[in-house]
């Protein structure tokens, strides 16, 4: 094994795994979260028109001005927070960089990062190769609310940053206004930056605002929004991520950035750029509607069968536990779900670095599916 000391608690993802396994068997695939249908087509050309039209050489390093310009403009709009575009937002390649360079650009080794756990699996990856240490927070099944207590026992003198995933992955949780003050007020009273993961900002349902931290009072200068074009606009293939913040966060952010990826493809942040200007809220509109659909299709049959499935708030994923459904944990169900019902899902232990036994009763599903492929999903998890 040459992999360093610092990755090798990590292992391969789960999701290219379950992936992996889902393709061996022929499985539908609820597991890794990834639309199987197209995003916009008027997007795609927007593509096709900037590979043709000459932007195909190294962008600038912080993001080309069309696509900087548009993810100001659309913060403003949507949210009353105004960047600079060319000092206060930096493009990366998908959320996942942005992550990484800010973790890398931000972080001292001893540091240490306050997350809630369940966590997104990157996470604890980039505090480790930022050498810095991870804290816990619980969010615990089926509520999911802010223990506030635990939060602030988890601060010490070491504490630099504050990682927030909302709407989250895997709960579906969006953290409520009250809630997210809370965190501001933790976060003035220690002076603490935070990093706010807003993936599925356009994702929430039953009429719940994304209500994004630095809009809070007092947040703006200390914390580095980040999204992406993946889950907003269905392609997660792209891999173009943002990150709005105070000029100093940006420029710790880009001093990581410009040695990891330098910049990233060109034609495809000329194509957001024209997503961001052209698709606004009628479009993220429908988009809830639509998913409102799938989410309440898949939770129908996940509860017909016995599952005890919270309602998600927001983003495409239902954490369900499965109870006496199965007589094993979440690893061995999901390769149950994948190789013999064939329909692959997600075992969650893995978002519980600290408390693995809390995901072993609980399995993942992604929503992101066409409506026949959910039914056809749904149609295999009948004989559960
Ligand atoms: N953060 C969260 C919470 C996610 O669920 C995902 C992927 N689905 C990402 C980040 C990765 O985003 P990107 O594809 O833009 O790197
Ligand atoms: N974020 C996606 C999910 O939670 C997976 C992304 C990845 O495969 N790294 O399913």
């Amino acid at each position: 094994m040459r992999t360093s000391a610092k990755l090798q608690p990590f292992g391969n993802t789960i999701f290219s795994e379950m992936t992996r396994l889902a393709q061996e068997h022929q499985a539908i695939n609820l597991g890794q979260g990834f639309p199987d249908f197209e995003g916009p087509p008027s997007i795609i050309e927007a593509a096709v028109d900037a590979l043709r039209s000459g932007h195909n050489q190294y962008a600038r390093s912080a993001g080309v001005s069309p696509l900087v310009e548009a993810i100001a403009d659309q913060r403003r709009s949507l949210h009353d927070l105004a960047y600079d575009p060319l000092t206060e937002v930096g493009v990366y390649t998908g959320c996942t960089e942005g992550l990484m360079a800010a973790m890398l650009g931000l972080l001292d080794p001893g540091d240490e990062v306050v997350m809630f756990e369940p966590v997104y699996d990157s996470y604890p990856a980039c505090v480790a190769m930022a050498q810095a240490h991870p804290r816990y927070v619980p969010l615990r099944f089926p509520d999911f609310e802010v223990d506030f207590d635990r939060l602030r026992a988890s601060i010490t003198d070491h504490t630099k940053l504050i990682l927030i995933n909302t709407p989250h992955n895997p709960t579906g949780k969006v953290f409520t206004r009250a809630e997210l003050e809370g965190i501001a007020a933790v976060c003035l009273e220690h002076d603490l930056i935070a990093l706010t993961d807003e993936v599925y900002e356009h994702l929430t349902y039953d009429g719940r605002a994304h209500v994004p931290l630095a809009a809070l009072p007092g947040m703006r200068t200390r914390t580095l929004s980040l999204s992406s074009t993946g889950k907003t606009y269905s392609f997660t293939g792209w891999k173009i991520g943002w990150a709005t913040g105070p000029r100093d966060l940006i420029a710790a952010a880009q001093a990581a950035h410009q040695f990891i990826t330098f910049a990233t493809a060109t034609p495809l942040q000329h194509a957001t750029a024209f997503a961001l200007r052209e698709l606004g809220p009628a479009f993220f509109e429908s988009l809830r509607a639509e998913y409102t659909v799938r989410r309440d299709r898949l939770l129908g049959s996940l509860r017909a069968a016995g599952l005890h499935a919270p309602t998600p708030q927001g983003a495409y994923f239902v954490l369900a536990e499965f109870g006496d459904r199965f007589d094993g944990d979440d690893v061995a169900f999901a390769r149950h779900l994948t190789t013999t019902v064939g329909v692959a899902a997600i075992p969650p232990s893995f978002f519980y670095p600290t408390n693995p036994e809390e995901g072993r009763r609980l399995i993942r599903f992604a929503f992101c599916k066409r409506l026949e492929t959910l039914d056809a999903a749904i149609e295999r998890l009948a004989q559960l």
